[in-house]
């Protein structure tokens, strides 16, 4: 009987014991995996499709520059109590005007909307359809590119739907001519830049993941015109470690391999405050992108 007892203990102790093996596997892997990612704040557009791919390459490499400025009408909606003036709008329209002047691309602030504040932040607008609604009602124009700056939530800086591939349905798809902007994200120099970036078809210089060391394009740019951004004047990006001078100093196991990463790239995921430049083959494909897929959005003069 106490024999039969003991047996029954032994194996109850060796399934708990089993159990908390199992469990404290499962959280060893997820900070594991965790100690993998980007820690940097990110955006959530979407990289392109292995179609929508081809169709980025195509335009990048069969396109010449169009240099008759294309003008894009801004509609700024905030959602905040703090004042307008509090926001300093004008004055960032003119510093991404002259961000964006080399690309032929320039903005107009048509009249500032202040809206009532809306509880939901901008994780939560990137997580669900109703509560984007809940936000933008009947604020975005059809004819504009509709900026809204929002509360901040945990993750997200910005983010710009984008669709993944055929660029072409920009035309039919007015949810695609809003950008997202976090009320804190709103005054640093990079995030309002690199928002665009995506408007006008830039993908992250790390490529698809933002995982650290998953980079698909060569460090020796041998490869750089099909992976990563498919532009070769942003080196491959393993999306590493920096230093608090905007240095690069290495992945997570200490190798320093041979990257030379573009971590003052605004499509960058390095730090906000690294972040203060687009490459000439940058602008050269945004003025691609807006001359063929976000014309029905520009004008002339
Ligand atoms: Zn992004």
């Amino acid at each position: 009987m106490k024999d039969q007892f003991l047996i029954n203990l032994s194996k109850h102790f060796t399934v708990k014991i089993i159990g908390i093996l199992f469990f404290v596997g499962v959280i060893y892997s997820c900070k594991n995996k965790e100690s993998n990612l980007a820690i940097h704040p990110y955006c959530a557009s979407e990289y392109c499709s292995v179609e929508g791919k081809q169709e980025l390459i195509n335009l990048y490499q069969n396109s010449k520059a169009i240099e008759k400025t294309i003008y894009f009408d801004i509609n700024c909606i905030v959602t905040s109590e703090k004042s307008l003036h509090f926001f300093k709008i004008s004055e960032k329209i003119k510093k991404l005007n002259q961000t964006y002047a080399p690309s032929h691309i320039q903005f107009r602030l048509l009249p500032i909307i202040l809206h009532k504040p809306v509880a939901v932040n901008l994780d939560e607008i990137e997580r669900k359809k109703s509560f984007r609604r809940l936000v933008t009602q009947d604020l975005e124009k059809v004819d504009a590119l509709n900026i809204f700056i929002v509360p901040h939530g945990k993750y997200l800086n910005g983010f710009t739907y984008v669709i993944r591939d055929n660029f072409l349905n920009y035309f039919n798809l007015v949810e695609c001519n809003t950008t997202f902007i976090s009320e804190k994200a709103w005054f640093n120099e990079s995030t309002l830049a690199h928002e665009l970036g995506h408007f006008f078809g830039l993908q992250h210089t790390f490529g698809k993941s933002p995982y650290e060391n998953t980079t698909l394009e060569k460090p020796d740019g041998s490869n750089c015109i099909e992976e990563g951004d498919f532009i070769c004047d942003t080196p491959a990006d393993p999306n590493g470690k920096i230093n608090k001078k905007c240095e690069y100093i290495g992945l997570s196991d200490a190798k320093k391999y041979d990257f030379n990463p573009p971590i003052t790239n605004y499509m960058s995921y390095y730090r906000n405050d690294c972040k203060n430049e687009f490459t000439l083959g940058q602008y050269a494909s945004m003025n691609a992108f807006a001359n063929k897929y976000r014309k029905y959005l520009g004008t002339e003069n």
